[in-house]
């Protein structure tokens, strides 16, 4: 079942433009992961779904509910969180704190904290340290711990295993899988491994267009295909 689809969107940054009639399919379930070189239009594409970006042409209709004109503090209360490639902590605040102010109505529901725990024991271990002295890999957990605070239907994650020690992404990919039981990901990511280990469906972005779109097992089998649009081989 379509969760969500993006139907032809144009975004323009300033008088650049940037996405040109991109269009979407992401089904219930799972992780569909959007690649692309740099510059292609993923992030783009994340902050236009999220309203951050307006198209300036096309839609993107949620759970049949067609988005154009909500601000994005409504999108995210329809059940979509992001979470960034900055990451969007707040360094001053502890772990703790920031994942108060992530909550609705501040106040935890122990049942998630504590599946959030067992995600991402560090951030339990560094409850009360203020986020600025986290290391690398612990504040993308508290990053996207962020987004699961609450229950969501949907979460948009931006190249979450960016500068990360190979450990470190193993423990990110373990989490990933966990959380896609339960809420559909929406990942944009350059490490193909993790992409290909976790992705079920997949889009390529090419200078701000979608050049291909299908299932990860087969992209992943496609060696020539994945060197035309992303110039890696596969391992
Ligand atoms: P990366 O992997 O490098 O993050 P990306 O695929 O996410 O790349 P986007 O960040 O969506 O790409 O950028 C798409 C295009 O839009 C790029 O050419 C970029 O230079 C341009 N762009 C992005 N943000 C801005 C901005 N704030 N102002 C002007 N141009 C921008």
């Amino acid at each position: 079942m379509s969760l969500l689809s993006l139907n032809a969107i144009e975004t323009a940054i300033g008088q650049y433009a940037v996405l040109h009639q991109v269009s979407l399919e992401v089904c219930e379930g799972g992780v569909f992961v959007l690649l692309g070189r740099n510059g292609a239009g993923k992030t783009t594409t994340l902050r236009s779904i999220m309203g951050l970006w307006r198209p300036s042409a096309g839609s993107v209709v949620f759970q049949g509910q067609d988005m154009r004109g909500l601000h994005t503090a409504e999108i995210a209360r329809l059940g979509i969180a992001y979470v960034p490639e900055s990451m969007g902590i707040f360094g001053g605040l502890t772990v703790e704190e920031n994942l108060i102010l992530a909550t609705r109505n501040g106040r935890f529901d122990q049942e998630r904290l504590k599946r959030i725990w067992q995600l991402f024991p560090a951030l339990e271990r560094f409850w009360s340290k203020q986020a600025w002295s986290l290391s690398g890999g612990q504040k993308q957990m508290l990053s996207v711990a962020r987004a699961i605070i609450e229950p969501r239907k949907l979460i948009l994650v931006d190249e979450p295993t960016k500068g990360l020690a190979p450990a470190i992404v193993d423990a990110m990919m373990e989490a990933f899988r966990d959380i896609s039981q339960t809420t559909t990901i929406l990942l944009v990511e350059q490490n193909f491994e993790f992409a290909k280990s976790l992705g079920r469906d997949m889009a390529v972005i090419e200078d701000g267009r979608v050049v291909h779109t299908g299932s990860m097992a087969d992209f992943a089998r496609d060696t020539a295909l994945q060197n035309r649009l992303l110039s890696l081989s596969a391992s």
